[in-house]
């Protein structure tokens, strides 16, 4: 059952990403070389507590296992859900900060990947292909479109880069719940799955391997890594489908 948000629902919905939106800005430019995933996972909490909302990931529990931050930031071959470290990042390094906050009972979600200094011009267009990915499949979220039309648009684009979609993790329905359904691949065939109605919110979030899309989990049970240590990006928007079209409820200015 794909909840369909009533007109007040969405008015919280719109409120509590922007304020994920400000919480992710404020992170994004303390992002530098030297700074450490600790520091700006810090920075996150401090930030969505001082607009009175809690942190989403931060106790986020999956068995017995509890996400210990408010950021999840994964670093290189690291795909998602890694958890901020005290090693500083340096010049060259890919990291993917993924964000949370649950404001009045309604969930935003909201992921991107920076590059600290100059890259490859290989490694930029990971970035490059997997942010314009987010963008056209944000562009499917529209009244009649299928689930399967979003991942198809996301696969199609990413695989004729020759770059990987990680199969393993997919985007999801969101609002009163982190997780709710539909699941959003990013891969699939166009015209199957779910029907998107107006009031329907997803989070939409292709990750991207510069090599093969299979991954592996590391021994602290969280961080996911490329199961060949190739580079990997993720970006992430809540959508609201809407009559007039794809709402994009946590863009960044
Ligand atoms: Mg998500």
């Amino acid at each position: 059952m794909i909840a369909v948000k009533q007109p007040w629902e969405v008015q919280r919905m719109r409120t509590s990403a922007r304020l994920l939106a400000e919480v992710a800005e404020i992170v994004r430019s303390a992002v530098r070389v030297g700074v450490t995933p600790v520091e700006l996972d810090a920075l996150t909490e401090r930030s969505i507590r001082e607009r009175g909302a809690r942190p989403a990931f931060k106790g986020y529990q999956v068995g017995r296992d509890v996400f210990p931050a408010s950021l999840c930031s994964s670093r290189n071959e690291q795909v998602v859900h890694g958890i901020p470290d005290d090693r500083p990042l340096l010049e060259g390094d890919l990291i993917s900060l993924d964000f949370g906050l649950e404001y009045e009972g309604y969930f935003a979600d909201l992921a991107f990947t920076q590059v600290l200094g100059p890259v490859p011009p290989r490694v930029q267009e990971l970035l490059d292909v997997t942010r314009e990915a987010l963008y056209t499949a944000a562009s499917c979220a529209v009244p009649g479109a299928r689930v399967g039309d979003i991942g198809h648009r996301v696969q199609t684009m990413v695989e004729a880069s020759g770059f990987g979609v990680v199969r393993q993790y997919v985007g999801h329905g969101i609002g009163r719940n982190l997780h709710e359904e539909p699941s959003v691949p990013n891969y699939g065939k166009a015209g199957t799955g779910a029907l998107l109605k107006p009031g329907m919110c997803i989070a939409i979030e292709p990750m991207v391997t510069m090599g093969s899309w299979r991954c592996r989990t590391l021994g602290d049970r969280w961080t996911v890594v490329t199961a060949d240590g190739s580079l990997a990006a993720h970006f992430e928007h809540t959508v609201l489908v809407t009559s007039h079209g794809p709402e994009i409820l946590t863009a960044l200015s």
